[in-house]
């Protein structure tokens, strides 16, 4: 909701100041909920010449005997490498407009560099920063024209300009700007629209105190709400108070009050609406943190711990651990972002280069702020704490959420949306909640299964833009041989796992062009005629899908006559993520959201179970988590036919997508124990089994899951090839007595369970317990699979 600006100041100007704070603030919530972001920078100064002369400014100077106009190249690496060793995201480009307008010691040194202007220079640095150092650059170069913002979009993730007031006063004699041409509104807000043309995100603001009006302030707004109604580019707007400087002109001029600060925050807030970023900078207004964030901020713009203010000097930056004790007080979470905002990288293909598109992705977590950690599912990093280090503030909706929940309400969207933007105290609160209602629900007990994946072939006609198994024509260059099993290998294997006490084979594979139906068919019977009793768990939606087509049978007779040869159950993989929206980005050519629900239904209707999986952490947002659980529990609440729902964390490492810098690099651990805490709240009581994926988390990961819902750990699987293809590095079984080490570690009850959660003999108990060790596995090449099936 954006207000017309016509009558904005009239109407504004009528309310006394605390409503307009009580109406910004609820507007800020509904926009931004528990969040105050900042972005943790390095400030460069590339230059300190300026051409303007405003009469506030101690950044600029005119040319000094004896110093360089720029700061070198080595120059600027050392405060980039500083600030990327301090953990910083942002390199912040600060300089003088156009210097070499003005001086020829610019000029000179310019052309000593080999570049013929400033902004040719910058966009040189700001390269170079992104290369050696991975910052993202943001940069603030004053007034441009189309083909400077061009450049200087390719090697930055954001822009900006301070529009500061658009009152003519400002240029008279005497006024604030005066002398100051590129302080013209008029040049500024032209570069503001050009920079809309070309889909840059924009921050700008408002300079307050320095002789305008509170219409004055409003008129200034007005016209860069009117911009970002054009082109939605403005990403942040910052609400900025004059600070009087020692040896500047206006050294003695009155500082606006704290009030005057208060009221054009709200202003701005009730102006721009619920979505905009409204800033202030902290470092300007100490001790008034809670009164700015009442006001209706979102932000605290950029602070460095490396480098100082040098537009204010005299206003140090505020320790982060000072600043994130004042957010909480004010009951925000302190968030870091990056550069440019969530909203702006979650449509990426329109707001950034195509350069800066991985490095960003990198960086962020599903909600687009950055990453809490670096851990990342099947690194074998250290798991962090996360209850130890978040913050205490609390949310009041969540805590409604859970109410509701535990009274048995059925959530929508919007309240599971809510649950995963938890961090601090609602994280664990909510994690909190599942480990109690697992415990009500299925007691102490932790269930595993004495398994072994077989995957048959790792050939497959589709693309699915996160697999790292798959061969077909576009991934050859990724790890491993094509390899097709032949009949004889397949039944060793199953043999081998009977022998070591498996009481299920898991079969998927990848979807051979020549595989037909018969061909699942045969691989049924091949299992069963080596051991009878050995239970099926095969065939993702897809395979069951491309059978039933192959042989032009409705889904029904087909999954009647997997059954027949002896499929015991499915797996509900290929499920990714349930919504079409991420699904046409992540696997096109896969089923749809639709006929992966109708082939899971149809295998419920003829009585074959299934589980079922999401796969999380790669380009998807929580709104799609929200609508893939919430899909899971509909189709449940119909056939009652899932047996247990498994949170699959996205590996990264080897995965095309994360390699063509498209994907960001898995689920943080706070988005893995949320995922595993909120699907059993969501999910109950249709749902009881929620299973956690070692091979992807590790020992400690999974362990970390069982205290936050889970139940289950799945199977030992002695050949685990997928997850360690996409780079996970937690070995290719965990062997029945490790299941039991970890489960008791987690203070918990083993339990060894068949595929449908039934009671296992001691006999294939004893087995698994004592298992010789697994024969090298033997991939047969591909063969004309048709000639031998014929
Ligand atoms: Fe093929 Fe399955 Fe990999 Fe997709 S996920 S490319 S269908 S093996």
């Amino acid at each position: 909701m954006m207000m017309d600006g016509t009558d904005t100041a009239r109407a504004i100007g009528k309310v006394p100041l605390h409503e307009l704070m009580a109406q910004a603030r609820c507007l800020r919530d509904a926009g931004h909920g528990m969040v105050q972001s900042y972005s943790r920078k390095v400030f460069i100064p590339l230059t300190k010449l300026c051409r303007d002369v405003c009469g506030y400014c101690t950044f600029a100077h005119p040319p000094r005997k004896g110093e360089k106009a720029y700061l070198g190249r080595d120059e600027v690496l050392a405060i980039a490498r500083a600030g990327a060793a301090a953990g910083c995201t942002e390199a912040l480009f600060t300089l003088g407009d156009k210097p070499e307008l003005r001086y020829r010691a610019a000029r000179e040194e310019l052309a000593a560099l080999g570049h013929p202007s400033t902004i040719s220079y910058l966009a040189d640095m700001c390269a170079l920063v992104l290369r050696e150092t991975g910052l993202l650059p943001h940069v603030n170069a004053g007034v441009m024209g189309s083909d400077e913002i061009a450049a200087l979009r390719k090697v930055s993730i954001s822009q900006g300009l301070m529009l500061e007031g658009t009152a003519a006063s400002l240029h008279a004699p005497g006024g604030a700007h005066h002398g100051s041409p590129d302080k013209d509104p008029v040049a500024r807000l032209e570069t503001i629209r050009l920079a809309g043309e070309q889909s840059v995100p924009f921050t700008s603001g408002i300079l307050i105190g320095i002789g305008e009006t509170r219409p004055e302030r409003i008129a200034a707004l007005d016209a860069l709400r009117q911009l970002h109604q054009r082109y939605g580019h403005i990403q942040e707007i910052i609400v900025q108070n004059f600070r009087a400087k020692p040896g500047t002109r206006m050294a003695a001029a009155p500082e606006p009050g704290l009030e005057e600060l208060l009221w054009t925050i709200a202003a701005a807030r009730v102006i721009f609406g619920p979505d905009m970023n409204i800033q202030a900078p902290p470092n300007l207004s100490p001790e008034t943190w809670p009164a700015l964030i009442d006001a209706g901020i979102n932000d605290w713009g950029g602070i460095s711990p490396v480098t100082p203010d040098h537009v204010n000097p005299e206003a140090p930056w505020p320790h982060l651990a000072e600043l994130r004790t004042g957010t909480v007080a004010a009951g925000k979470h302190l968030m870091p972002r990056l550069g440019t905002y969530p909203a702006y990288l979650k449509d990426h293909s329109r707001w950034l280069d195509h350069a800066l598109v991985a490095p960003a992705l990198a960086r962020i977590d599903a909600a687009g702020f950055v990453r809490d950690t670096d851990w990342s599912p099947g690194g074998g990093f250290a798991l962090p704490d996360l209850f130890v280090t978040e913050s205490g503030a609390r949310d009041a909706t969540i805590a409604a959420i859970l109410e509701d929940l535990g009274n048995g309400a059925v959530p929508d969207e919007a309240a599971i949306e809510r649950l995963f933007t938890a961090r601090g105290h609602d994280l664990r609160t909510i994690c909190m909640a599942a480990d109690a209602l697992r415990e009500r629900t299925v007691g102490d007990v932790v269930t595993y299964a004495v398994n072994r994946n077989i995957n048959y072939t790792n050939i497959c006609a589709y693309a699915c833009r996160f697999c790292a198994f798959s061969k077909g024509k576009s991934h050859e260059a990724l790890r491993g041989a094509p390899y097709d099993l032949d009949k004889a290998e397949i039944a060793r294997r199953v043999q081998e796992a009977w022998d070591r006490g498996a009481t299920e084979v898991c079969m998927q594979g990848g979807i051979h062009p020549a595989y037909t139906g018969e061909t699942y068919l045969n691989i049924l019977r091949t299992v069963k005629e080596t051991c009878p009793d050995m239970h099926v768990h095969a065939f993702s939606p897809l395979e069951v899908a491309q059978g039933a087509k192959t042989m032009g049978l409705p889904l029904r007779d087909y999954l009647a006559l997997l059954k027949q040869n002896g499929l015991g159950s499915l797996p509900g993989t290929a499920a990714e993520i349930l919504d079409d929206e991420v699904r046409e980005i992540l696997c096109a050519d896969k089923l749809s959201t639709r006929e992966w629900l109708e082939v899971v239904e149809a295998a419920h209707d003829q009585g074959i179970r299934t589980t079922a999986t999401v796969m999380f952490g790669h380009i998807e947002r929580p709104v799609h988590w929200a609508r893939h659980l919430l899909r899971i529990r509909t189709l449940q609440a119909r056939t009652g036919g899932f047996t247990e729902f498994v949170p699959l964390p996205f590996v990264h490492m080897e995965a095309p997508i994360y390699l063509k810098g498209q994907a960001r690099k898995g689920p943080t651990l706070r988005e893995v124990l949320l995922m595993h805490a909120i699907s059993r709240l969501v999910l109950h009581p249709l749902i009881t089994n929620i299973q956690t994926s070692w091979v992807k988390l590790g020992i400690d990961g999974a362990e970390a899951c069982l205290r936050a819902g889970a139940n289950d750990l799945g199977g030992v699987l002695m050949n685990e090839s997928i997850s360690r293809a996409a780079g996970a590095s937690f070995g290719q079984e965990l062997s029945p007595r490790e299941m039991v080490a970890l489960i008791r570690t987690a203070g918990r009850k083993p339990r060894q369970r068949t595929t449908l959660y039934g009671e296992v003999g001691t006999g294939r108990q004893n087995a698994s317990w004592d298992a010789a060790p697994l024969a090298p596995l033997i991939n047969s090449a591909p063969y004309k699979r048709q000639r031998q099936e014929a």
